[in-house]
């Protein structure tokens, strides 16, 4: 079973550093391929292990057809930013909401074989970069909102139907994803 359940907002995972990856071993493939099916699955653009109960620095993404990873990320971040872009999280289902990022990102860090990587990425590849490091330092997108925006987002997060729901919940997937075997 490659489809793990998503942590939602409240569980404590969710606002606990993540260490750094030591060991480039078979369980790591496991994870990247853990996190990149959980990802395909939701569907989502980005998902970083903790959101899957596991606190090591990975993190897939899926952005502009392009699927990737980046183990032990470092980010090197334009100064100029987009208010404005609305953004998501899967921790956070159904809801959406403008975000401040850095429009250009440098991410370094390393692949599941601990060969190093450096990726570029502008816009909405910018903002999953971000975001995805953001929940490997126990960050979560509503801590980068304005206060008034942080607000409305927190009010949207009492109202929602999994609000409350921070135990994980098993999720069975009765589907195959993509031919892949889970
Ligand atoms: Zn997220």
């Amino acid at each position: 079973m490659a489809i793990q359940s998503i942590r939602l907002f409240g569980d404590p995972v969710l606002r606990t550093p993540a260490a750094p990856v030591v060991d480039f071993d078979k369980e790591l493939r496991k994870l990247v391929k853990d996190l990149t099916d959980t990802m395909m699955d939701a569907p989502g653009a980005g998902l970083a292990a903790p959101q899957i109960g596991v606190g090591l620095r990975v993190f897939t993404y899926y952005v502009d057809e392009q699927l990737g990873h980046l183990i032990n990320p470092d980010l090197d971040l334009s100064s100029d930013l987009d208010e404005e872009g609305e953004e998501g999280c899967l921790s956070f289902p159904g809801l959406s909401f403008p975000t401040p990022r850095a429009i250009r990102a440098v991410a370094k860090g390393f692949d599941l074989h601990g060969e190093p990587v450096t990726l570029e990425g502008t816009d909405l590849m910018a903002r999953c970069f971000q975001h995805e490091t953001d929940h490997l330092d126990g960050i979560l997108f509503i801590d980068r909102m304005d206060p008034k925006q942080r607000k409305l987002a927190m009010k949207a997060v009492r109202e929602a139907e999994w609000s409350g729901l921070a135990a994980p919940v098993i999720k069975v997937s009765p589907h195959v994803t993509g031919g892949r075997a889970i």
